[in-house]
């Protein structure tokens, strides 16, 4: 398979602004990338699109190499993409198990629930990412980092090929940080492409393989770290001249 990903020529529009206007971007398996622009450059319209929540108004998009007449999100999901939202969008008042299971256990259709079952399957999602957290405890009762961990690992329940993250370092330390690009690193090595979405300078930097930046909605340039420095970054993300003073 050549990309994870395809997307070809993608513009949306809402009422009065051109979210995205012919973007276009692709992933090789295993491939770190990430997306940057400034806030409302388009860059989370442009994970709705690929993730089948908003229809684009023109354009394209491929899933392991298969051009999809109509996305939605179980087309997604199917064609192996998961997000991890800025929220996370877990069920705070459930238990880790039951946010890690119940997804699962609605799409296969089943009646009644085998938490033993269940409680050994969520083990397994948390330690594919070598992460020690209680399977009782509270969703709500977890730090943001913690959150993210149990989003991330349900998102490897299904069979993900390429995981997006949506700003996934806003609100964490920078130790967290650091835990989190091992994990980015981690599913590389498994060959999980991830999408990882930014507007830090130095964290595109230090985790991306490759890069995209938009700005107002359009593609401005796709290309490797060792191709930019962080003045000309600065200025492709802004479109203004980086001011040394
Ligand atoms: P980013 O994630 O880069 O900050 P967004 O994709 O969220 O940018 O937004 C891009 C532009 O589209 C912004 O001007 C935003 O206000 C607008 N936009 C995004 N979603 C909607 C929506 N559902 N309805 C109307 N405008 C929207
Ligand atoms: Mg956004």
């Amino acid at each position: 398979m050549e990309h994870v990903i395809a997307v070809r020529g993608v513009s949306k529009a809402f009422a009065g602004v051109q979210a995205l206007d012919n973007v276009s971007l692709e992933i090789a398996p295993g491939e770190i990338h990430c997306l940057a622009g400034e806030n409302g450059s388009g860059k989370s319209t442009l994970i709705k699109v690929i993730s089948g929540v908003h229809a684009p108004d023109a354009g394209t998009v491929e899933l392991g190499g298969e051009q999809l007449a109509k996305l939605s999100p179980r087309a997604a999901i199917a064609g192996g993409v998961q997000v991890i939202y800025q929220d996370f969008s877990l069920f705070p008042n459930l238990s880790v198990l039951e946010n890690l299971a119940l997804p699962a256990e609605v799409s296969a259709g089943r009646t009644f629930v085998n938490w033993r079952r269940m409680r050994s399957v969520a083990a397994a999602a948390l330690a594919k990412i070598d992460v020690d957290i209680d399977l009782d405890a509270r969703v709500g009762s977890l730090s943001v980092a913690q959150k993210q961990l149990v989003a991330i690992s349900r998102a490897l329940m299904s069979d993900a090929k390429l995981i997006i993250m949506d700003e996934p370092t806003t609100a964490l330390t920078k130790r967290e940080v650091s835990a989190l690009f091992e994990i980015i690193l981690g599913l590389k090595a498994r060959g999980i492409a991830t999408l990882f979405v930014s507007h830090k300078l130095e964290e595109v930097f230090e985790i991306s393989e490759k890069f995209t930046i938009i700005r107002n909605g359009k593609h401005v340039i796709t290309c490797l770290p060792e191709e930019l420095d962080h003045k000309k970054f600065s200025y492709f993300m802004t479109g203004r001249e980086f001011d040394e003073s």
